[in-house]
């Protein structure tokens, strides 16, 4: 059977380049640069995604991230994510790139860029848009952070770089560090995004309200540990639960990472269903989608076996369109194109 969304114009918000890699890719670059870290064969590759915890998973993303050692692998990284965004019938995605780690490599961002640019551009008329996020790595500190942001304020002249983000570890990088640099994207008309609630609890996700005032947020799985921040976030619901806001705080809830990096222990346990009745304003997304054996579409699929209805899995589409960081008029377009694509389920 077809995946309930499989035919659906979709967008996808929370999508890291680095962790889209399959193994057989990463097999293919780690062997052109002479096996660098010891993966030396396609079940070495494989192995490096099977970790048992968050620490686990940083430490792949890592090593991944290790092999991308010039332009090229990037544009290749990019050619496969693309090749795999059209197949799910994915339209708009905005992905993320960890500049702070090529910092931390010491690599040109220039370069990379314009590898990842030339890939985009060609990408032109084949149904698919592609925006970038500039994220920074929480524990990197408020320095590195800075680079982050003169890069994005310096590129998105030259290409669609519409927000910056921070991810990493929350606990050993609290969001106040972030707080000017924050304001100063804002005031320079990038969006705001922020992983928080994902391996610390809800104090972070207040933490990152108050010092960072994202429009989106990223997981925010840990809200659900504290009933007054749900009603805080369900005060700034969207559209489902029939209260949409003006700037509603957005949620990029992505499960199957959840659970793959053991912040949650089943799927089963996962607060999607409870958020969405509170009036939570919600899109969903792969993450990592080769680390964590996933894609969209299966996201959907498991929103659908936590309980969704066909109509509220619709709805969770359509809100990718609705929380996406584009120009009005596009928006517009896209909730066009969504809504004669995805007839409305009978019966809710
Ligand atoms: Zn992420």
């Amino acid at each position: 059977m077809q995946p309930i969304a499989a035919a659906w114009p979709k967008a996808e918000l929370h999508l890291h380049l680095e962790g889209s890699l399959v193994p057989a890719t990463l097999f293919e670059i780690s062997r052109r640069h002479g096996c660098p870290c010891g993966l030396d064969s396609l079940a070495a590759c494989q192995a490096l995604y099977q970790y048992q915890n968050f620490a686990g998973f940083l430490q792949a993303f890592k090593t991944v991230s290790q092999h991308l050692l010039d332009p090229e692998d990037y544009a290749l990284a990019l050619r496969g994510l693309a090749q795999d965004l059209k197949r799910q019938n994915v339209v708009y995605a905005e992905i993320t790139l960890s500049i702070g780690v090529l910092h931390w490599k010491k690599q040109a961002v220039a370069p990379v860029l314009e590898a990842l640019e030339a890939e985009r551009q060609a990408l032109h008329n084949q149904n698919l848009r592609l925006a970038w996020i500039f994220d920074a790595v929480r524990q990197f500190g408020v320095a590195a952070a800075e680079k982050v942001l003169s890069d994005a304020l310096y590129w998105r002249e030259r290409a669609p770089v519409v927000a910056i983000g921070i991810g990493g570890d929350e606990i050993q990088g609290p969001a106040v560090w972030f707080e000017s640099l924050y304001a100063r994207a804002a005031a320079n008309g990038l969006h705001l995004t922020a992983h928080a609630g994902e391996n610390a609890g809800a104090d972070s996700v207040w933490q990152t309200l108050r010092y960072l005032h994202p429009e989106r947020i990223g997981h925010g799985l840990r809200a659900r540990e504290d009933q007054e921040l749900i009603r805080y976030l369900a005060a700034h619901g969207a559209g489902n639960a029939g209260k949409q806001t003006e700037s509603p705080i957005w949620l990029e809830i992505c499960p199957t990472s959840n659970v793959r990096t053991q912040c949650l222990l089943r799927l089963a346990d996962h607060p999607l269903p409870r958020f969405w009745q509170a009036g939570l304003a919600l899109t969903l997304a792969s993450d990592d989608p080769a680390m964590f054996e996933t894609d969209l579409n299966q996201e959907f699929s498991q929103a659908a076996a936590l309980g969704l209805s066909p109509e509220d899995c619709r709805q969770l589409a359509r809100n990718g369109f609705l929380a996406a960081f584009l120009p009005e008029p596009d928006r517009a377009a896209y909730l066009n194109l969504f809504d004669s694509r995805s007839p409305q389920a009978s019966g809710k």
